[in-house]
């Protein structure tokens, strides 16, 4: 039982010279389990480093997952637009299996003024595809998409759950953060409980022994996300929140957004693991 394992958004600002062989490194040294390599701004790996990283993450056992570039919108209405967001879901999902990253975390899509309906048909039908294509590959890592945190973008929960239930090859990566900042609410224990709940009763047992999560403080407004920040300047409820995860008996990878990245990712680790067992409160 691996349980739940805890890491950074990006390599630890701790780590000399900042590259991600150096990162997995580090994130072992500290005593963490897992980082997310961000490829938010594009890909730029080549597959010599790739293989680099592979060993690395293979010699040190942390695990590994990849967020694909901001940039992507399933529901662009130009067609060349829609090519280019699958390429890039595409090029992250390659380079990251070269990896052995067991995880691809994207944001969908915007809705552009479209209805929620007409958007998740959209959504689907060109992720799809690209799934297909994937499958073809034989890629097979878990694509992610993420909750999202403002209401301008798809990716509600429920959104994220359907398209899950709907596509082979999907899981969620839920961000408790933007859960939190798009709706003001799921920020005490049986709100983040009830999330849990969702995914058991949606996708079964098995999706809460492979979680994806993301974990940050976040400042929100009347439009959701704003920015994030770290945890003790937040609002953000995290011990119940962890003890919520460790109540479901919740495995896989929490990935900490904080500014300060491995300070809260230790801090999760720690107050996640000094929680008293089994205590069940539902
Ligand atoms: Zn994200």
């Amino acid at each position: 039982m691996a349980g739940l394992l805890f890491g950074t958004g990006g390599v630890p600002h701790s780590t000399k010279p900042s590259s991600t062989v150096s990162g997995i490194e580090r994130i072992a040294e500290l005593g963490l389990g897992g980082m997310e390599m961000e490829f938010v701004q594009g890909v730029k790996m080549s597959e010599t480093t790739a293989y680099q990283v592979a060993e690395t993450a293979a010699r040190t056992g942390i695990k590994l997952s990849a967020h694909a570039p901001y940039f992507i919108n399933f529901n662009a209405h130009e067609p060349e637009k829609i090519r280019a967001s699958q390429e890039r879901l595409l090029k992250t999902a390659r380079i990251a299996s070269l990896c052995g990253a067991q995880s691809i975390v994207f944001h969908p899509a915007f809705y552009l003024g479209d209805p929620p309906q007409k958007t998740y048909h959209t959504v689907k039908k060109y992720l799809a595809e690209t799934l297909n294509q994937l499958r073809s590959e034989n890629r097979e890592a878990w694509i992610r998409p993420e909750v999202t945190g403002k209401p301008s973008q798809f990716g509600t929960i429920e959104e994220t759950l359907d398209l899950c239930t709907e596509l082979e090859g999907l899981a969620p990566c839920i961000d408790f953060a933007h859960c939190h900042a798009r709706t003001g609410r799921f920020n005490s224990y049986p709100e983040f409980a009830s999330i849990l709940t969702q995914v058991k009763e949606r996708l079964g047992r098995a999706a809460l022994d492979n979680m994806h999560l993301h974990v940050s403080g976040i400042n929100y407004g009347k439009k959701g996300e704003i920015r994030h920040l770290n945890l003790r300047e937040s609002d953000l409820e995290y011990t119940e929140l962890l003890r919520a995860l460790k109540d479901y008996d919740t495995k896989g990878l929490v990935i900490c957004e904080s500014p300060n990245l491995e300070e809260d990712a230790l801090l999760l680790q720690a107050t996640y693991h000094n929680l008293p067992e089994g205590s069940q409160s539902s």
